[in-house]
This record gives structure tokens, sequence and C-alpha cells, in this order.
């Protein structure tokens, strides 16, 4: 099977499984786990920012940086299809009892996109107190957010004392595809979550990273909500292992990315009914567009050997990412053609 549902699909390498055998734990509620201070300490300052916590996903080092800088009512600023406000199951209402005002297109925002959002401070309208951008944006297929627009949000909310908070799941895809440093893209904001378990390959965990007050305030909350792990030097040493070893290859998963798009979109052989924006292809994910269904096209894809999401109702997804060689992706862009021209002839 060719699995590009997701680059969280990988599984720990050799090298990986060697460095979680041989980890050295304690207990990390404690604060004696010396892998994880160590994991903590190296983020932190990869990230150029005062502290850093692991958590067990994305999901949560996001939910703690909403729950730290807001107060229940408030208005969080996102764009359009914001993971945090699709894909973590309704936390920022359950958890922090803030709701969302939506801005901009297709996730990304100007200043002026952010400061059309603001609500001005009425006693009837929510306080607006937090702004959130992803980078690389989801759910636009892995583009990566301008950082010109990034300082342009920063110096306009300033004044206001809003908290600005980065979803940087795929933080390392848009250093690796920018050649701009994970420290300089997080550097206008206060807050900044990083993910191990996708590109980088790790099995478990991300990291929030910010100032060490709001980190502090972090841990109660994460212990709070199930979230203080034990040894978690077990995990924490595979995620470790991911730093040194899987960032700098990225640029091979962006490239299969881009190599898919192009066969997918190329003159010949072009794939009848299939529709890719091989321009927005900037990183490791690839929107197909489709003239019939997606679901049974990725139902007839699974039946060929390759797994595919369906993310709209003519969309597929297609994710890069360290399991997957480039001859995959040759055999993927074959698979895609024929269960595409499959389920366009049953339409016909
Ligand atoms: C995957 C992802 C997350 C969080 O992922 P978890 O599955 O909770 O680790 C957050 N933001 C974005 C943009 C993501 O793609």
């Amino acid at each position: 099977m060719i699995d590009l549902r997701s680059d969280t699909v990988t599984r720990p390498t050799p090298g990986m499984r060697q460095a979680i055998a041989s980890a050295e734990v304690g207990d990390d509620v404690y604060g004696d786990d010396p892998t994880t201070r160590a994991l903590e300490e190296e983020v932190a300052d990869l990230l150029g920012k005062e502290a850093a916590i692991f958590t067990t996903t994305g999901v949560m080092a996001n939910q703690l940086a909403i729950a730290v800088q807001t107060r229940h009512g408030d208005d969080v600023i996102v764009g359009e299809g914001a993971h945090i406000m699709w894909n973590e199951a309704g936390a920022g209402a359950a958890l922090s009892g803030v709701q969302f005002a939506v801005a901009g297109q297709d996730g990304f925002l100007t200043a002026d996109d952010v400061e059309g959002a603001i609500k001005p401070p009425a006693k009837w309208l929510p306080r607006t107190s937090l702004v959130c951008i992803e980078n690389t944006l989801n759910r636009a297929g892995g583009r990566v957010f301008p950082q010109a627009n990034v300082l342009a949000i920063a110096e306009r909310i300033a004044p206001h004392g809003f908290g600005f908070h980065l979803d940087g799941a795929r933080l390392w895809n848009a250093s690796a595809a920018t050649g701009i440093s994970v420290k300089e893209l997080a550097a206008p904001f206060h807050t900044t979550s990083v993910c191990f378990s996708k590109g980088l390959g790790a099995p478990v965990g991300s990291a929030l990273t910010g100032p060490a007050a709001l980190i502090q305030e972090a841990r109660r909350l994460r212990q709070r909500w199930g979230g203080g792990m034990r040894q978690s030097g077990i995990l924490t040493a595979a995620a470790r292992y991911a730093l040194a070893h899987h960032r700098t290859r990225l640029v091979e998963d962006h490239a299969n990315a881009r190599h898919l798009a192009e066969l997918l979109s190329g003159p010949a052989p072009r794939a009848a009914g299939i529709f890719v924006d091989a321009h927005k292809v900037e990183t490791n994910i690839v929107n197909v567009d489709l003239d019939v269904a997606a679901a049974p096209v990725a139902e007839a894809a699974r039946g060929l050997g390759l797994l595919i999401t369906a993310t709209a109702a003519r969309r597929l997804r297609a994710v890069t990412h360290l399991d997957v060689s480039r001859a995959q992706i040759d055999e993927a862009a074959i698979i895609l053609r024929r269960a595409a021209e499959a389920c366009r002839a049953g339409h016909a």
C-alpha cells in the first residue's frame, strides 16, 4: 500500500527505535525526565522562545495556547479553514469558552483582514484577545503563509495587546521551503506550536513554545487536561532524533509532492478529469480536484493499492512523507488516473 493520506502515517525508523530504546528517563510530572527536559530546551532555543512544553498532540499545544491567552467569551481571530477551528473537535469552545472570528481567504490573512475582524471595545461585543495563524496552511494545500503579512499583522495588533499564536504543525516544512529559519518565522509570535509526528516522523508529540510565565501556566492546564506524562523520555527521545535527522530531508518530500503535481497536471500523460494547480504546491501537500465525486475515487484507488483522503466533495489530498519514495509517487499517479477514469466511466 502507498499511503498518501497524511504525513502522520510514518513509522519510526530503526535509528529512531534505537534512540527510543536507549532513552534516559525519569518522572516528568516531577520534572525528572532528562530527555524531555533536553527536548524542551532544544525546541525553545530553536524557536527563539523562553520556554517550551512537550504535549501529546498538536491539538493540545494549540488549545493550551488559546487557554493561556484568552478568557471565556473572548473572540479569537483565525483564517478560513483553520485547524484550530475545524479539526480540534470544538475544543476552543469546550475548554476555553472562546468563539472564532474568521477573516481573510483560504487561511491567508492581511493586516487589513485582521483589523476588520477586531471587535471594538463596546460592552455588548465579545472581547478580541488572540490572533492565530497557520504555517504551512493545511487546508490550502501546504502553502506557506507569507512572512511579510505576519510582520504587518504583528505590528497592527501590537497596540491592542492581543496574543499572537502560530500553529506551526508544519513550520519545519515552511522553513525548508523558504530557507527562512524557524526562529525567524516564529519571532513575531508570542506562542508557537510545532509537531514532531508529522513530516519529522516521530510517533507521538508536539510542543508549545513561548514566554516562561505562559508555559508555566500551560503546565498546570496540561496536568488538568490529563496530559501530564511520566517517563515521557521514551517519546521525546524520538522527537529529538527526528529533529536531528529528519529536518533536512523534508525538501525530498517537497520535491516528491511537486513531482506528483506535475505528473497529474502536465500535458502528457494528463489524467482526464483531474485538476492540480502545480504552482500552488509549495511543500508536501497536493490538492487534487476532480470532475466526479472524490470519495468513490479514493475507494477505487484503495483497491488499486493507494490510500488517499477525500477532503471535500470533489477534492482529494495527497501528502508526501519519509515513508514514500519517488518510485511510489510514479505509481500513485498511475493508480489515481486509473481510479478517476474508472469512476468517470461508471458515471457516463
Ligand atoms: C495536524 C495538525 C495539528 C495537530 O495535530 P495533532 O494530530 O493533534 O497532533 C494542528 N495544526 C495543523 C495545521 C495540523 O495540520
